[in-house]
């Protein structure tokens, strides 16, 4: 009988992990189902792009993954069961049940709510595909002078504001963040912040914590209230219930807590990768949401997992960071250098050289999801352990 593998999800994170198994492990011996909602892969990291009205290259995983020898399933994942070793799915045809040998959860995240009320209700958001076509629709319906207030002060709130200001420069564009925006780059960096924002003529209320979203904007905590017609909530991202509602043990925030080979620590026929997976990356920190560190960990998760299959040392070299890429819109971007650990160095490009660094990682990112082994030789290896030697191991 095959070693059956299924990976859920098929963001960066799991597409690169199936391939990547698809191309280590010999087609005879194994088989590899993805299952994802989406029958496309969805580049996350340009939603706010789609948000703003930009049209993307849309890439069925049928034809990604076509010759591959990795079976795609459209399908919601409902819920696990980490001890019978099954994946509760539902699709148009009804409800379903998956057995595994191997088990790879990569579901990612969607927004984080914090409890704020009205954030449900009123606020919308570009942390999937349908939520930022919803907002890209409700951005063509304002007119001209109307504003739209974008909540929070990391990354994907600048990217998102930037990209809104350009679009649409007739709106009045908002924010609004509990601390400082983009106040741990480097000086250079935040100096050019600032000067973007001026240029676009976006309003930023720093130390505005947001305790309530209404229909007409936000209530802030010292009673302040910042007027919308679209409130765009970017505050962060929180992990799907699904893992959180199994026996897989699981972080505070509801992430896999997973092994230096991103094996969950409770179950070793579980591995996850990307968003889902609460990992320690170089220096014993915590790796944070983000596909930067997505793809490295579908790289050593798929060659883990390879490697217990097939009777090979198994890798487990920590994951550093290198960068971190800001887009201020389609023609300008900061790429802060960071260290190891994720601190933030001296060395910033910027202005249309870090637009062009910065398409180019987002190309980079998408190009490994078709390319999974990096052009990296991929000789199929036999599977030589039995399933229950090797999950035990
Ligand atoms: C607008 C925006 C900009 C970003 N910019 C950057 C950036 O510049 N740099 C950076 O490092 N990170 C960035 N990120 C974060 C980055 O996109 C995520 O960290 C990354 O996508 C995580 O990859 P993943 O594969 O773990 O999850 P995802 O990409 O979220 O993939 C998860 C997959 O699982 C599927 N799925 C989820 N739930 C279910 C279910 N129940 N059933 C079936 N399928 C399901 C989804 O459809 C999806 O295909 C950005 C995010 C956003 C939203």
């Amino acid at each position: 009988m095959k070693h059956r593998i299924v990976v859920l999800g098929a963001g960066y994170a799991g597409a690169i992990t199936a391939g990547r198994l698809a191309k280590r492990l010999h087609r005879d011996d194994v088989e590899i189902t993805v299952v994802n909602a989406d029958p496309d892969f969805v580049e996350r990291v340009r939603l706010h792009q789609v948000a703003a009205g930009q049209e993307l290259p849309v890439c069925p995983l049928r034809k990604l993954f076509a010759g591959t020898g990795v079976q795609v399933r459209i399908a919601r994942v409902r819920a696990v069961d980490a001890e019978r070793k099954t994946v509760a799915i539902a699709d148009e045809n009804g409800a379903a049940t998956l057995e595994y040998d191997t088990l790879v959860y990569a579901l990612g995240s969607t927004v984080a709510d914090f409890g704020v009320p009205g954030v449900a209700e009123y606020a919308h958001h570009v942390a999937s595909k349908p939520a930022a076509l919803r907002l890209r629709e409700r951005l063509r319906e304002l007119a001209a002078g109307e504003t739209v207030l974008i909540v929070g002060g990391g990354l994907t709130s600048i990217e998102a504001a930037t990209e809104i200001a350009e679009a649409r420069p007739d709106l009045r564009v908002v924010m609004a963040a509990r601390g400082g925006v983009g106040d741990w780059l480097h000086e250079k960096a935040q100096a050019h912040l600032r000067a973007a924002f001026e240029r676009f003529g976006i309003t930023v209320h720093e130390g505005a914590d947001v305790v309530r979203v209404t229909e007409d904007g936000v209530v802030t905590r010292s009673g302040a209230e910042i007027p919308a017609r679209i409130t765009v909530w970017t505050a962060g991202f929180a992990v799907h219930e699904i893992a959180a509602a199994s026996t897989l043990t699981v972080s505070d925030a509801g992430r896999i807590v997973v092994d230096a080979t991103l094996r969950s620590v409770s179950h070793p026929d579980v591995y996850a990768v990307g968003d889902a997976a609460h990992a320690a990356g170089v220096g014993g920190k915590t790796l944070r949401m983000g596909c930067a560190t997505a793809s490295p960990m579908a790289w050593l998760g798929g060659d883990a997992i390879a490697a217990r299959l097939t009777g090979r040392p198994v890798p487990d070299a920590p994951i550093g960071y290198n960068s971190q890429c800001i887009s201020l819109g389609r023609h300008d971007a900061i790429v802060q250098k960071v260290t190891k650990e994720d601190e933030p160095t001296a060395k910033v490009d910027l202005g249309r050289k870090g637009a062009r660094i910065k398409e180019l990682i987002c190309k980079g990112a998408a190009w490994s999801v078709r390319n999974p082994t990096l052009m990296l030789p991929s000789r199929r290896r036999r599977v030589i352990a039995a399933p229950a030697a090797v999950t035990a191991a």
